[in-house]
């Protein structure tokens, strides 16, 4: 039998160990399907402070990194992924890692992050050359890897890498890795590569330019974001380049950890509840607005929002529309952190408003999991959005989503429909105020006229598949396809895609 497709990942956040945002939940779960289905696949990121550091094993001897200063001489720990065998290095280079935050203070980078994410690039290809592990492709992601594809058709091009394909997933176009020109030799690479095909964008240096230029193939978290950045409205500046390379770039939406997310063993909630036992649902909602201060009373919708309180999520709009929603007889309950701007605004609101509106400022997971059992509904105003997991969560938890038509939100929910009572969600196109207040009218009335729709709403909705299996699936596929374009043959693996 063929040897199994070898993967390496390569990525800057990992849940549950260290976490800003979806990119660690597609890295903690991705590689256990891609196991399941036979894959060889290993992960690479940093030690950061704060992680079970003393649960890794330490590897014999030292790893040496080539920097633009020198040689930078690393500790390699080995450990796995919870439940599963699939292996995860961290690098441990203190003067890089060891920091109270990934990327910096809030809405602040470090000013040494090329240096930090330079080092983690390098040093993941010498993990690979140190082990004998030599992969059949690097799937990187996001900017803080957006080198590893360069490396490899650079200082890794005759060495034993040099048939390594890459994969270049976009998490969040927004963030690109832009620096000034001169920075590039912090990269150790030659001034010939600041060029406009490469790292060169509007007179700064940009590292996803290079990475989508060097790529084998790119990825991003759902297919309508995948058309969407390639159109000036998405593209944040790179959607010429990303429409050059259109036939290379696939949309594959995330899944979502179905077990951690599942209303039936969720010991977060107070009471369990699946499509055929709503009654513990119920109970939730109660359990909700009691912690909230908000009346108890189930004759009326209660709204749900967890999320980063930023532009990206539209809370802006939602602010110019609190005033109209809050006329009417229903409840909101929010949970974020984010702009301070935002979070400002919203505790006055709560203030003003604390008979309907409850805005709770911090990160609580426990939370989050019982506003999405107790929720009739959940709000994604987002003005962009590469997939978005809370409106994954809602479905599996029977709270309708009311979300803007953008990017994994269109994958995900499908528009309701009065004349039969078909989707799981309602959808606004408009990033307005009226557009969103009048769509979260629209599901207020149909929550209080046509119950019966709700329900078979929600049935639908909790029927939906998110797990990480079907994703897998068609990463299998883009990875043989990247050998494929690589190699010039086909892998010859077993794996399910083949
Ligand atoms: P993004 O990655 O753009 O922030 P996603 O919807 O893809 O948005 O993922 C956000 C994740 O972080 C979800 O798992 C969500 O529940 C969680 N989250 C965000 N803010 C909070 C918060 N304040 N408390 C608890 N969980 C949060």
């Amino acid at each position: 039998m063929a040897a199994p497709l070898k993967v390496l990942f390569v990525a800057s956040e990992c849940a549950p160990f260290a976490k800003t945002g979806g990119l660690a939940d597609v890295v903690g779960a991705l590689p256990i399907a891609l196991r399941r289905s036979g894959v060889d696949v290993r992960i690479v990121m940093p030690l950061y402070a704060g992680m079970p550091w003393s649960e890794f094993e330490v590897l014999d001897g030292s790893l040496v990194v080539p920097m633009y200063w020198g040689q930078a001489s690393a500790r390699v720990r080995v450990g796995q992924l919870p439940r599963s065998d699939v292996p995860i290095y961290c690098l441990e280079y203190n003067r890089y890692f060891d920091r109270p935050y990934l990327y910096g203070p809030p809405s602040q980078g470090y000013s040494d992050n090329l240096e930090r994410f330079t080092f983690l690039s390098r040093g993941a290809l010498e993990i690979c050359k140190a082990l004998g592990f030599i992969p059949d492709v690097v799937h990187c992601n996001d900017w803080q890897t957006a080198l590893v594809p360069v490396y490899l058709n650079t200082f890794e091009w005759a060495q034993p890498l040099h048939g390594t394909a890459s994969i270049y997933s976009i998490h969040n176009l927004a963030y690109q890795g832009v620096l000034e020109s001169g920075a590039l030799f912090i990269t150790g690479l030659g001034r010939e590569h600041y060029n406009p095909g490469e790292f060169e964008h509007f007179g700064a240096l940009n590292l996803t330019k290079a990475a989508l230029y060097h790529s084998t193939l790119l990825s991003t978290v759902s297919p309508t974001y995948a058309r969407e950045i390639q159109t000036g409205a998405y593209g944040c500046g790179l959607d010429g380049v990303l429409a050059s390379r259109s036939r290379d770039l696939r949309g594959i939406l995330n899944g979502i950890d179905v077990d951690e997310w599942n209303p039936s063993t969720d010991p977060f909630i107070p009471a369990q509840y699946d499509a055929r036992h709503m009654a513990g649902k119920a109970k939730c909602k109660a359990a909700l607005q009691k912690e909230a201060g908000l009346p108890v009373r189930d004759d009326v919708p209660i709204f749900g929002l967890v999320g980063r309180l930023t532009t990206q999520k539209g809370v802006d709009v939602l602010a110019h529309a609190m005033e109209r929603i809050l006329r009417w007889d229903v409840q909101l309950v929010l949970l974020g952190t984010g702009d301070p701007d935002a979070e400002e605004f919203f505790k006055r609101a709560e203030h003003e408003r604390g008979e309907r509106f409850r805005a709770w400022i911090g990160f609580d997971n426990g939370r989050a999991h019982r506003i999405e059992a107790g929720g009739d509904f959940f709000l994604m105003p987002s003005r962009f959005e590469p997939c978005g997991l809370n409106q994954m969560y809602s479905l599996r938890y029977g709270t309708l989503p009311v979300v803007r038509a953008t990017g994994g939100l269109v994958d995900t929910v499908a528009n309701y429909d009065e004349a039969t009572g078909g989707g799981t969600g309602f959808i606004f196109n408009d990033l307005r105020a009226d557009s969103l207040a009048d769509t979260i009218g629209w599901a207020t009335s149909t929550w209080y006229d046509r119950p019966d729709h709700i329900e078979a709403m929600r049935k639908r909705a909790m029927a939906q598949d998110f797990s990480w299996d079907r994703a897998a699936r068609e990463y299998e596929g883009l990875y043989l396809d990247a050998y494929a374009r690589r190699r010039g043959h086909a892998h010859g693996a077993q794996t399910s895609a083949a």
